[in-house]
């Protein structure tokens, strides 16, 4: 089924057009990467989708449902960026817990998703931890713990591993596919790296000068011997 619609969205901040014409289409557990240079348009249309910019005209669908004038609250939608934004005076384990908190989860049920992710990311011993004790490759796994510990209808990544070293990043990348596979969860990726865009995606959309000029898989994209 169809998770994710972008239709013909335009995107203006003055004389400067961010985003044109731009149309899109995500299906349910999908990975999908946005590729291309800097300013070419792709946290725009992120901060679109989460509802943290408005469009000039256009129409963005979340779950069949119109939501280009709803709150970013109101879209079931979470992100994560570069800099990792972990609450500093919780423990790792209440740091992934509290989106589920806030949604009144059962705590034997928060401990099992908790312990669950946390294992994942291969941090299953810090989870008494307070993130200034954690390095921030480690913070940034939290991080991502956190977003798919919920599991949000769409997530949304701007170069969450622009960061890191390259080991880092390499280790990284097979923790969130692991996550995007064990949880099924649509995402939504953004980055300027070809390789890691091909390692990652399902489909790859090519941006440049505030268009999509290319989407296909990453074989359709690039010749691979
Ligand atoms: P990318 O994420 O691909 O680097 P952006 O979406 O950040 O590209 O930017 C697209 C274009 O819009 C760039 O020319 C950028 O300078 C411009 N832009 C982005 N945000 C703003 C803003 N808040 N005010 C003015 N110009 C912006
Ligand atoms: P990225 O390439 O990751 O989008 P940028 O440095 O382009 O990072 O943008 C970082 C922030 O600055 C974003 O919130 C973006 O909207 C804003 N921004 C980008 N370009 C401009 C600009 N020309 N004027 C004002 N704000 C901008």
């Amino acid at each position: 089924s169809i998770k994710l619609k972008i239709r013909d969205t335009r995107k203006t901040y003055g004389p400067v057009v961010a985003l044109e014409s731009t149309s899109l289409e995500m299906r349910e557990g999908e990975f999908l990467t946005l590729l291309g240079p800097s300013g070419s348009g792709k946290s725009t249309l992120l901060m679109a989708i989460a509802g943290l910019n408005s469009p000039d005209s256009g129409e963005i669908w979340i779950d069949g449902k119109l939501a280009t004038y709803l709150p970013p609250f109101q879209r079931d939608i979470g992100m994560v960026f570069q800099n990792y934004a972990l609450f500093p005076h919780m423990t790792i384990f209440d740091n992934i817990a509290f989106p589920l908190r806030m949604r009144r989860v059962a705590e034997s049920e928060i401990r099992t998703r908790v312990e669950r992710v946390l294992n994942t990311v291969q941090l299953g011993h810090v989870a008494g931890r307070l993130p200034r004790e954690l390095s921030g490759g480690q913070q940034q796994r939290i991080a991502l713990a956190r977003c798919f510990v919920y599991e949000p209808s769409i997530i949304l990544m701007d170069e969450p591993l622009g960061a890191l070293d390259k080991k880092l990043r390499d280790a990284l990348q097979l923790e969130i596919k692991a996550l995007h596979e064990q949880l099924g969860i649509t995402v939504l990726y953004v980055t300027h790296d070809q390789e890691e865009a091909m390692v990652m995606s399902d489909r790859i959309c090519l941006m440049n000068n505030a268009r999509i000029e290319q989407l296909g898989t990453p074989d359709e994209l690039y010749f691979r011997p």
